[in-house]
């Protein structure tokens, strides 16, 4: 399961700590150069070294580390990617697959990115416009975790002519029309709004795209207070999971009594992604 926006902002916001700290470097380890996607970048971020890290944000499932010299590093947790934060060098010995060591001054600080799977990213950008053009992050569409939500905006872009014949649970993966949503927060979404993932676009009235948005964003919020959803390897930079799979109520419970009705949880997939949903309290 890859972590989505609620768990991407939870970690984002542990990692805040190390904002307006100086840098004593930035590294990528050994272990990261036996991958293309980091291979011949080893010394590129020796340049870190005395900056400033001033914010840290997040964009989508994207989080940017901003810096004094104007430059930007770009993350992104892919499948398993896991930030560590410790005064302790002894733990970095102990990670299995350290990719990038950041290194703060007075008090040094360890924040340590594990990347299992080697989908994510750790890059570097010359400045925080050219991030913003960068296309993944200049297509996201409204954030799924503004607040309030933004229900016109949600409703103008949904009810786009290239989404219309889109079932609904597919166009809410779409990062282009909500960021952060993902496998999990979508079939939760749905359930909360009580429609049926498979409706089309075009057929969903006003009223149950308002009550899609607000079910979004109760559902996103609700997330980030639990610390994510750790259904697989999900951890927080202390090393904690979250709860928020104790709130589920559709997703992963194939078979299992829907908590409102009794019915048996359905699973589909749709584009090859399973959802989850209750066939009667979903219409
Ligand atoms: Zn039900």
């Amino acid at each position: 399961m890859m972590p989505e926006g609620p768990e991407v902002e939870h970690v984002s916001r542990i990692l805040r700590k190390l904002e307006n700290k100086t840098i004593k470097s930035i590294q990528l380890t050994e272990l990261s150069q036996k991958y293309n996607k980091y291979r011949g970048k080893k010394t590129e971020f020796s340049e870190f070294s005395k900056c400033k890290l001033i914010k840290i944000e997040r964009q989508g499932k994207f989080i940017l580390f901003r810096f004094n010299n104007n430059k930007v590093i770009l993350n992104h947790l892919g499948m398993s990617g896991k930030w560590f934060l410790t005064n302790d060098d002894n733990k970095i010995s102990k990670l299995k697959h350290p990719k990038a060591i950041i290194t703060t001054e007075d008090p040094r600080t360890f924040a340590i990115f594990d990347d299992a799977r080697n989908f994510g990213q750790f890059r570097k950008f010359p400045n925080y416009d050219t991030v913003m053009n960068y296309p993944p992050i200049k297509k996201l569409g409204l954030d799924g975790l503004e607040l309030p939500f933004p229900l016109s905006k949600f409703h103008d872009t949904l009810k786009q002519k290239r989404n219309m014949n889109k079932a609904i649970a597919i166009a809410l993966l779409d990062q282009t029309i909500v960021a952060g949503i993902g496998n999990i927060y979508k079939s939760e979404s749905l359930f909360r709004a009580k429609i049926n993932p498979v409706r089309f676009v075009k057929n969903l009235e006003n009223r149950e795209i308002e009550a899609l948005g607000k079910a979004i964003s109760i559902t996103l919020q609700q997330a980030v207070k639990s610390m994510g959803s750790t259904i697989q390897s999900y951890r927080n930079p202390y090393g904690e999971e979250g709860s928020a799979q104790n709130w589920h109520a559709v997703y992963a419970k194939e078979g299992k009594p829907c908590n409102l009705c009794g019915t048996p949880i359905t699973r589909i997939l749709q584009n090859k992604r399973s959802t989850f949903f209750c066939e009667k309290c979903q219409k």
